[in-house]
C-alpha cells in the first residue's frame, strides 16, 4: 500500500461514526437483574471494529494491563473471523469476557485509543473504539459456537502441588496458567462457591453470573479442584498446607474484601449493612451464601448508601432494582472528585437515584425496635487538596439536619484483612498489603507468591488477571527447578 492509500484508508476508518451499544431502557432494567447491556450484531460488531486504524504504536495494548493485541483482534473481527478474534484475546487474557464488561476502559484501553483523539478533516472528534464491547461480543460468540471456554490443552504432568488461596480473578488465572503446565492445582476459599468478587460483589447487571459458572467449568475440566468454606490462616495455616498437606507452592489471591467503617454512632443499628453484605444478599441465591448470611436485604422505603465509587453504585443500583422508591447516594465532596466511572453514574440517575453531594454521616438514628429510621447529615465544603490531591471535605458548622432511612448501606472502600497478614509467615505493610517482588510475585518466603488486591489494595479485575499471570509463570519456573516427582517422572 501507498503512503497515500494508507492515508485514504484511514481517513475511511475514521469517518465512521461510533456504533451504538444497545442498552435495556432503565424502565425496563429497574424490573430486574439482568445485565444493562444487550449483545451487538455481528453487523454493528464488523462496522465498529473497522473503526480500528491498526496504528502501529498501538497505545491501547500499552494501557493494557494483560497487553491484549487489540489491533489484532480488530483486525480479525473486521474481516468476520470472530472466533480468531477472540482467540487472540485469549492469548492474553484468561478472562476477556469479564474484561471487556468490567474493565473502566475510558481510563485503560479506550482512553489511549488514536481513533477518540483524531481531529478529522471538519474539525470533529468522536468516541474512541469501543475496544471492550467487541472484546466480550467475540468471546461470548465463540463460547456460545464452540459450547463453552475452549479447553487449553494440559501439559505432561509434574506431580507438584500449588494451593491457590482465594478463587477471585487472580486465583483462578493461576489455576488455569499452571494447571496448563502440567501441575496439580487446588483453590481455597472461604465462601460457599468460588468466583471472589466476581460472584460475592459484582452485581448480575454488570456481568452474568452463568460466564463465572462455564469459566468453572472449564477450570474443572483442567483438573483444577475446588475447596469451599474454609478460612486458610485459621483452619488451615500456610505452614500446614506447605509442610503437612505437601503443597509445593502456594499462591495467596486473598483480595482486599474488609469494608472500611464509618465509625459514626448507629453503626450497629438493624437494617445498616457493610456493601458487600448488601450487594450478595440482594444479587445471589441462597444456596450460594453462607448460613448465617441468607435471605434478601430489608429496604423499605428510603435507602441511603454512603460513598462516592463504584461500589456504592453497585449498591444503588440494587437497592433500586429491590423496589425501593427513594435511593439516595450520599458522599462527601462533589462529583468531579468521584473516582468512579462516569457511566455507572448516569446509569444510576437514568434509574431514579438521587445524589446528596457534599455531605456525610454524623449518626443513625434508630426506632424502639433497634433497627435504622434516620440519618443526621451534615453539609461540607471543600478546602485546599489532601495527600491524594483532591480537595479536602470540611464541615459546615451548624448544618445538620435529618433524613428518614429504612435501610443504609456503607460503600465507603475496601482494604486486606489484617487477620490473614497476622496469620502468616510473609512480610505485608502497614496497610496488611503483601509485600512481593514486582517482577515475580514473589514474597519473602521462597515457596510463596501473591497478587491481585491483597498486594495492589482494592483495584481492578483486569490487574488481579495480570499479576496471576506474572505469578505463573514464575510459579512454573520455581516449579521446573524442583523437577518432577519421582512419581511423576517415572510415569513419563
Ligand atoms: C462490589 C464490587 C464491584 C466491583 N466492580 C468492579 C468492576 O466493575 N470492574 C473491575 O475491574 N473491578 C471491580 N471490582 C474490583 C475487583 O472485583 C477486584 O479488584 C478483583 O476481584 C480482585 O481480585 P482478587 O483475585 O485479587 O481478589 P477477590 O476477587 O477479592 O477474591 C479473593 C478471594 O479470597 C478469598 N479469601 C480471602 N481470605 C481468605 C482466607 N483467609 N482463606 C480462604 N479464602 C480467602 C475471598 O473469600 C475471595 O473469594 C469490584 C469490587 C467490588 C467489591
Ligand atoms: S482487558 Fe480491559 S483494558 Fe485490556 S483490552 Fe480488554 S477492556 Fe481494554
Amino acid at each position: 500500500m501507498t503512503t497515500n492509500e494508507r492515508t485514504d484508508a484511514i481517513q475511511n476508518r475514521l469517518s465512521i461514526p461510533r456504533q451504538a451499544v444497545p442498552k435495556q431502557t432503565p424502565a425496563e432494567r429497574v424490573r430486574n437483574f439482568d445485565e444493562t447491556y444487550l449483545a451487538l450484531d455481528m453487523n454493528a460488531a464488523m462496522v465498529e471494529a473497522a473503526r480500528c486504524i491498526d496504528c502501529p504504536s498501538a497505545p491501547c495494548m500499552d494501557a493494557c494491563p494483560v497487553h491484549n493485541d487489540i489491533p489484532a483482534a480488530l483486525m480479525l473481527l473486521d474481516a468476520g473471523d470472530v472466533l480468531n478474534a477472540a482467540a487472540k484475546f485469549r492469548e492474553t487474557s484468561t478472562l476477556p469476557e469479564m474484561c471487556g464488561r468490567l474493565c473502566p476502559q475510558e481510563s485503560l484501553c479506550e482512553g489511549a485509543c488514536v481513533v477518540g483523539f483524531a481531529i478529522r478533516p471538519d474539525g470533529s472528534k468522536q468516541p474512541p473504539v469501543a475496544i471492550g464491547r467487541l472484546e466480550s461480543f467475540v468471546t461470548d460468540a465463540q463460547r456460545r459456537e464452540q459450547g463453552g471456554f475452549p479447553i487449553p490443552e494440559r501439559g505432561v504432568s509434574s506431580g507438584r502441588k500449588v494451593a491457590i488461596v482465594g478463587s477471585g480473578p487472580a486465583g483462578l488465572t493461576v489455576a488455569e496458567e499452571l494447571s496448563t503446565r502440567g501441575h496439580e492445582c487446588a483453590v481455597f476459599d472461604m465462601w460457599p462457591e468460588p468466583g471472589g468478587v466476581l460472584r460475592y460483589g459484582i452485581p448480575n447487571f454488570k456481568m452474568r453470573k452463568d460466564i463465572l459458572e462455564e469459566k468453572l467449568e472449564m477450570l474443572r475440566g483442567l483438573g483444577v479442584t475446588f475447596v469451599n468454606e474454609i478460612r486458610i490462616g485459621e483452619d488451615v495455616t500456610l505452614a500446614q498446607l506447605h509442610d503437612r498437606d505437601r503443597y509445593d507452592v502456594i499462591f495467596i489471591g486473598t483480595g482486599a474484601g474488609v469494608g472500611n467503617r464509618l465509625r459514626v454512632p448507629g453503626e450497629e443499628l438493624r437494617n445498616v449493612y457493610a456493601a458487600t453484605d448488601f450487594l450478595v444478599r440482594g444479587n445471589l441465591t441462597d444456596d450460594e451464601l453462607p448460613a448465617g448470611q441468607r435471605g434478601r436485604p430489608f429496604v423499605g422505603s428510603d435507602v441511603v448508601v454512603i460513598g462516592g465509587g463504584d461500589t456504592s453504585m453497585d449498591c444503588v443500583r440494587t437497592a433500586i432494582r429491590l423496589g425501593v422508591e427513594h435511593v439516595t447516594c450520599v458522599y462527601r465532596r462533589t462529583e468531579n472528585e468521584m473516582l468512579g466511572r462516569t457511566e455507572e453514574r448516569v446509569h444510576a440517575r437514568e434509574e431514579g437515584v438521587q445524589f446528596a453531594y457534599l455531605t456525610t454521616p454524623a449518626r443513625f438514628v434508630g426506632d424502639d425496635d433497634g433497627a435504622v429510621s434516620e440519618v443526621e447529615l451534615v453539609r461540607m465544603e471543600l478546602s485546599e487538596p489532601d495527600e491524594s490531591g483532591r480537595r479536602r471535605p470540611v464541615q459546615v458548622p451548624g448544618s445538620e439536619y435529618t433524613v428518614p432511612a429504612t435501610c443504609v448501606v456503607i460503600a465507603i472502600g475496601y482494604n486486606a484483612d489484617p487477620d490473614f497478614a497476622g496469620s502468616a509467615p510473609i512480610e505485608v505493610n502497614q496497610w496488611h498489603l503483601v509485600k512481593v517482588d514486582q517482577r515475580t510475585g514473589q514474597t519473602n518466603v521462597p515457596y510463596i507468591f501473591a497478587g491481585g488486591d491483597v498486594v495492589n489494595g482494592a483495584d481492578l479485575v483486569v490487574t488481579a488477571i495480570a499479576d496471576g499471570k506474572r505469578a505463573a509463570t514464575w510459579l512454573h519456573t520455581y516449579l521446573s527447578s524442583l523437577g518432577p516427582t519421582a512419581a511423576a517422572a517415572a510415569a513419563r
